[in-house]
């Protein structure tokens, strides 16, 4: 209540109190002042009541009406507001800042100046074998034994992270540590598993020298040949020679242009998607793959066909011609003279979309299995050769039924045979293309 408002009040009753003893006389004045005192006091404790019950809780909102108390309590409510306001803001902060940690790919770990932990996030469970609330306060150097760490910590040359190995459940793995200042004299440490990282770094790398071996042999081979036609005078090689030479020469040639061919086949298939497959019948495909088959085989191989002629599946047609082309041929070139190849198209009882080229060939080493649809992986490398093979059909043929959403199943037995098999998901099946009803599922990307 004002002051202004207040004095008012004094004087009406003061003036009331007069007019009543002029009036009533006897004591009525002072007997009416006692009663509006009394009255004044009972609404200042209850004033107050309110007060003292509000400062338990001064986040919550005041009661309306506290008399005097008003002005005392209406600041202190504001800043207090304004107080938790700012709490509740950087409480928010504070909880993205720690989820954002706990997310990161990474062990990330926070030390005071002496290399005490402070906190360290969930990864850092995986990684280092940190758990927050059994190794907060300790020293770092107990709980991450490595010499090798505990020097470069040391050492304050942290410009380049440290790389280490250890142990992770039963694995060793390649790790990354990088610790860095921050401003409250403290540290903090990351940690990274980069193994995987390692691993497609040594895989890119054998890579590189696997294909400049590749090219290289050809290319050395037919510069041989050039040379020695170059400083021979010009009648010391009979015609048939000559042609003999340039025979090896474009034989040298084509064995380079067939390895960058596959090069490239192999970086588009893993640069680009398949964003809509069409429905592509199998049939025509394997027909057409079966007559370059034939013609390497020259009439030396027994050839059986069990295919489905309208069973089709939603793909993309060259890729899968590359893929059956493939199979046919290796089946060709690696069963020995007389052997029988015998090819099938169907489904299988679970509904699935089944090629099967299988062979009475040389067959694989089991422990070769796995490592046939490897780059440049070759069981016998003077053979693959030989029959003009670039050592990468494999891997692309593996690619293109990654991308088609398939499985390669491969069985063998050394001097027996074997099969290879494209199983198609009956989700990317087409039983009857003539049919508009027939179902066209999407193919997921690689
Ligand atoms: P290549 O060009 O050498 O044939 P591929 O990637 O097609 O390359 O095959 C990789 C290796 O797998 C071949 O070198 C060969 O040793 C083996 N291989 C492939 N198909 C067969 C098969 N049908 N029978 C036996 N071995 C095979």
């Amino acid at each position: 209540m004002p002051r202004s408002t207040l004095l008012l009040a004094y004087l009406v009753v003061v003036a009331l109190a007069l007019g009543i003893q002029w009036f009533a006389g006897g004591v009525s004045g002072v007997v009416f002042l006692a009663l509006c005192g009394l009255a004044y006091q009972a609404r200042q404790l209850r004033h107050q009541k309110l007060t003292r019950k509000w400062a338990s809780q001064p986040a919550s909102a005041p009661p309306p009406d506290l008399g005097v108390y008003d002005e005392i309590v209406t600041p202190i409510y504001k800043y207090v507001r304004s107080r938790q306001n700012e709490y509740t803001a950087l409480r928010e902060l504070t909880n993205n800042v720690l989820s954002a940690a706990q997310a990161l790919p990474a062990a990330a770990v926070t030390l005071d100046k002496s290399f005490q932990i402070e906190w360290c996030n969930a990864q850092s469970q995986r990684l280092l074998d940190l758990v927050y609330e059994k190794d907060k306060g300790y020293n770092i150097f107990n709980i991450i034994r490595l010499p090798e760490f505990f020097d470069y910590a040391q050492s304050r040359q942290w410009s380049r992270p440290l790389r280490s190995r250890k142990e992770i459940g039963g694995q060793v793995c390649s790790l990354q540590f990088q610790l860095t200042q921050h401003a409250n004299e403290g540290y903090l440490l990351l940690c990274q598993d980069i193994t995987q990282l390692e691993k497609l770094q040594t895989t890119q790398r054998d890579f590189v020298a696997n294909v400049s071996h590749e090219i290289r042999t050809p290319l050395t081979v037919l510069i041989g040949f050039l040379e020695t036609m170059r400083d021979l005078p010009n009648d010391a090689l009979t015609k048939e020679q000559r042609n003999q030479y340039e025979v090896l020469m474009h034989e040298q040639a084509q064995r380079m242009l067939a390895i960058v061919a596959d090069l490239l086949t192999l970086s588009t298939l893993e640069s680009t998607e398949i964003i809509d497959g069409t429905t592509v019948q199998l049939a025509p495909i394997i027909n057409e793959a079966a007559v370059q088959a034939q013609s390497i085989s020259r009439e030396s191989h027994a050839f059986e066909f069990d295919v489905d002629p309208v069973l089709a599946v939603v793909g993309q047609m060259n890729e899968l011609a590359s893929a059956v082309t493939n199979l046919l041929t290796n089946a060709v070139r690696y069963t020995p003279e007389g052997g029988k190849v015998s090819i099938g198209w169907g489904r299988n009882d679970h509904g699935e979309a089944v090629f099967s080229v299988t062979d009475t060939g040389l067959g694989i080493e089991k422990k070769d299995i796995p490592r046939i649809t490897e780059r440049f992986y070759r069981v016998d490398k003077s053979r693959s050769r030989a029959s003009g093979g670039t050592g990468l059909g494999l891997a692309i043929t593996k690619h293109i039924v990654i991308r088609h959403n398939a499985k390669l199943v491969i069985d063998s037995e050394i001097n027996k045979g074997s099969t290879f098999k494209i199983v198609f998901p009956t989700e990317a099946v087409v039983y009857d293309p003539q049919d508009s009803s027939a179902k066209k599922a999407g193919i997921a990307d690689a």
